[in-house]
């Protein structure tokens, strides 16, 4: 994993704002609650552990969580069990972080309504952490630092900010922060948002909330870094990346998501999509529910010109994708899922086949889901990775997933906050 310094000192900030529900200042939420409640214990032996940095594999670990959170990990040889623990065997399986989609959409105006629902179905897949970037501020989030978690852990933007001119960019970052937002997410390319990022960005900034944008051109990307953005929220898909703007990526250590699903989901439905028939995608989705896009109507907007201007787009966000990766930047895992045909819990699988089928490693597409996406939104430290501190959150594997990117979708269990969730 990457050893930068961390994004800086604001979204050091941002974690301990956005996590000091617990209570405790400057301590992160994970060491509180594991604190509370000690008498919890689960024990996990016997898995092959991949940790989400990018470190060695673990043959026959241990993994002891006390409410909630990792206390200890390593080889069964070193680490002891304690005798008061409940003990889940994992012999031969590989267990690994949970799956950190770092741009979602959990909202009421999708394919699916119940908010509820979405984040059980995220779970289901092994999505356990979703950063849904602009959409209702005031979905459910009181439970996210409970050891009694369920279901995906939630952060939110609130809506996407278009304020109509710089002069009201105070009060549209004021009005999402009010909300609870932990995040500020606004769009930047042609259709709008050009005046207007500086001062968004600088009075997200004042309020110590981390800012994602929207972008799709070159242009746009190295303004808003320049400006003083944390995470750009999709790929530049109109010209290659160039030396510029990955230093300016590097020096603020600012990481892009991909989204290459997002561009699939325009043209995929042209013809009935193979994975309609996969038994894993089917698993959260009735055949009646994808009628709708098998229509004539549905088939030929899947052909139409924007539909094609982003189909020809894919190949060039996939380059410069691995072309970033490659010089160093951070690359966060992230789909755009929740949108209708764009489904929440597969694409995320289907998205990290997509980035190594662009040319990034297995190994270094499982970092991207795991530690580094947690790195990249500010939550270092707290999720996203096996180590002493760490909220529980895992997926179960049957299969190596290293060894052929499809095995993610072996799934033998999730688990949140140490909690089994399937
Ligand atoms: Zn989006």
């Amino acid at each position: 994993m990457n050893t930068r310094p961390s994004i800086a000192p604001l979204l050091l900030l941002f974690s301990l704002a956005a996590c000091g529900e617990q209570g405790e200042a400057g301590s992160v939420p994970g060491a509180a609650a594991g604190a509370e409640s000690e008498q919890d214990v689960r024990v996990f032996v016997g898995a092959r552990i991949l940790d989400g940095t990018g470190g060695p594999l673990v043959e026959d670990g241990v993994v002891i969580v006390r409410g909630g959170v990792i206390s200890e990990v390593g080889a069964s040889d070193v680490v002891t069990v304690p005798a008061d623990g409940d003990v889940v065997d994992l012999e031969g399986r590989f267990l690994l972080p949970g799956f950190i989609n770092t741009h979602g959409h959990v909202d009421s105006g999708g394919d699916r309504s119940d908010i509820g629902e979405q984040l059980d179905i995220y779970a289901h897949y092994g999505i356990t952490t979703v950063l849904s970037l602009g959409d209702q501020a005031d979905a459910p989030r009181e439970e996210r630092w409970s050891p009694t978690l369920d279901r995906t852990r939630l952060f939110v933007s609130g809506p996407s900010l278009s304020p109509a001119s710089p002069a009201d960019a105070g009060d549209e970052v004021a009005r999402v922060a009010a909300m609870g937002a932990d995040w500020v997410k606004m769009h930047v390319n042609a259709g709008g948002g050009r005046d207007t990022y500086p001062d968004v960005i600088a009075a997200a900034r004042e309020r110590a909330l981390p800012v994602a944008i929207h972008i799709e051109e070159l242009e746009d990307a190295r303004g808003v870094l320049e400006a003083g953005v944390t995470l750009l929220g999709h790929s530049v898909r109109d010209q290659p990346v160039d030396e510029d703007l990955i230093e300016r990526m590097l020096e603020r250590d600012v990481c892009l998501v991909p989204t290459l699903t997002r561009e699939l989901s325009t043209f995929v439905y042209a013809d009935r999509p193979d994975f309609f028939d996969d038994p894993f995608f089917l698993e959260r989705s009735a055949p009646e529910d994808l009628e709708d896009f098998l229509t004539p109507q549905r088939q030929a907007q899947a052909e139409g010109e924007s539909a094609r201007y982003w189909r020809e787009a894919l190949p060039l966000a996939m380059e410069n994708m691995v072309r970033l990766h490659e010089a160093g930047v951070g690359i966060a895992m992230g789909t755009d899922t929740g949108p209708s045909g764009r489904f929440q819990g597969y694409f995320e699988h289907l998205e990290m086949e997509m980035m190594v089928e662009g040319g990034m490693s297995p190994e270094a597409v499982l970092v991207s889901a795991t530690g580094e996406a947690a790195r990249c939104i500010g939550l270092e430290g707290v999720l996203g990775t096996i180590e002493p501190g760490v909220w529980a959150d895992f997926v179960v594997l049957d299969a190596d997933p290293r060894d052929d990117i499809l095995n993610t979708r072996t799934i033998h269990s999730v688990w949140i906050a140490g909690n089994q969730v399937r």
